[in-house]
């Protein structure tokens, strides 16, 4: 059969196993509800605390990037103006609210740099894993990049859920997913998928959620928020209806590309991704690598190999978490995976076996 014919039959199989592999990770009705209860309950007890306080779910648990099993990442508001809460002693007083009151193993991070609370629940016949989650104090713009994310998979979710779940489930595998021990959270991750459909792929898979100004001309430009512009189009009603991309490839021929991209083409030492703004320079950012300055430790020089601009908070450097060698593992990943997919496999199921191996 001519090779081409062949290649086409690859990329058909890749996309429909691509499908199957990340169906059966997603979370259950049953764990979902489960999550749902408990999130009401916290929040039912919380109130005792201060009554305008409400708790929110962020992160995957509704970004619906979520992954069976996944922690939940829960924060609280407090609405009213003139209740004057330190987050730090908010965090205590929930603690020795949830020992007395659940069963949750509770542990109170009040003196951190983001003051949190960590919550445990032991495994059970509805929820074989048990639950973690940890709560934070007033981080609204979580809450912002939360909903920029699930605007983002709404507009195309076969294409993007797929790629992103395929690959926080790729990286948790390959252990790349660790930003404690040097390499990118599932956030970062997902903003390089974002970036790579909005920036990298010509035409475009993803519209510039940032950039499109609303049609009506007397709505809001600027959304401030914390000093912030977190302003972005999120009219999910008029992308439906407007925007179609001109960008038929299949989700398996964007992702052998994704890591092309990563592995070949992407600059990594002087370039920094802004789903924002697109490819901006490190320079320009002020995010050198090697400065060379006396007075930093190896950890500071280390902060900026990787370069991934936060959407809202844009001085804030997501994967600063990713060292020398965390990069160098990231990349070899991304190397290793082109390799693995464009050796011509004959079976796509094979292929995506080896590749989370
Ligand atoms: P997982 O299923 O692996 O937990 P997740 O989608 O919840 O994935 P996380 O990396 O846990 O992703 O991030 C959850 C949320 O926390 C993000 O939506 C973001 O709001 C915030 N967050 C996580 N990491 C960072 C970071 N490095 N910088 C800024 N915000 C972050
Ligand atoms: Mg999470």
């Amino acid at each position: 059969m001519h090779p081409g014919v062949l290649h086409r039959r690859f990329l058909n199989d890749l996309s429909t196993s691509l499908f199957s592999f990340v169906l059966p990770l997603l979370p259950t009705s049953e764990e979902l509800n489960v999550k749902e209860e408990v999130r009401g309950l916290i929040e039912k007890l919380i109130k005792t605390l201060e009554p305008s306080a409400r708790l929110l779910s962020f992160g995957s648990s509704c970004n619906s990037f979520g992954l069976r099993n996944s922690d939940m990442d829960l924060v609280v508001l407090i609405d009213d103006p003139n209740a004057t809460i330190d987050a730090g002693n908010f965090v205590e007083s929930m603690a020795a609210l949830l020992e007395r009151e659940t069963n949750f193993n509770v542990k109170p991070l009040p003196r951190a740099r983001i003051p949190i609370l960590k919550l445990e629940l032991a495994p059970s016949p509805a929820l074989p894993f048990g639950i973690a989650c940890d709560i934070g104090i007033e981080n609204r713009l979580a809450i912002e990049n939360t909903r920029l994310l699930l605007t983002y998979a709404t507009i195309d979710p076969a294409r993007v859920r797929t790629l992103v779940l395929f690959l926080k489930v790729w990286s948790k595998r390959r252990r790349i997913n660790s930003p404690y021990r040097g390499t990118l959270s599932s956030y970062g991750f997902t903003l390089m998928v974002l970036y790579f459909l909005v920036h990298v792929k010509q035409p475009p898979v993803l519209p510039n959620l940032q950039r499109i100004m609303p049609m009506r001309p007397m709505e809001e430009e600027e959304v401030m928020l914390e000093g912030r512009n977190v302003y972005f189009f999120d009219d999910v009603e008029t992308l439906r209806r407007e925007w179609s991309s001109v960008n038929f490839e299949s989700v398996g021929e964007l992702l052998i590309d994704f890591f092309r991209f990563f592995s070949h083409d992407f600059q990594f030492n002087n370039s920094v991704l802004s789903l924002r703004a697109g490819q901006l320079t490190k320079e320009s950012k002020g995010w050198v690598n090697d400065i060379d300055v006396g007075g930093l430790n190896e950890m500071a020089r280390d902060r900026n190999r990787l370069c991934i601009e936060d959407p809202f908070e844009v001085s804030y450097n997501v994967a600063r978490t990713v060292t020398k060698d965390g990069l160098y593992t990231i990349r070899g990943e991304f190397m290793r995976a082109t390799r693995i997919l464009t050796q011509r496999p004959d079976r796509a199921v094979l292929a995506l076996a080896e590749l989370c191996r």
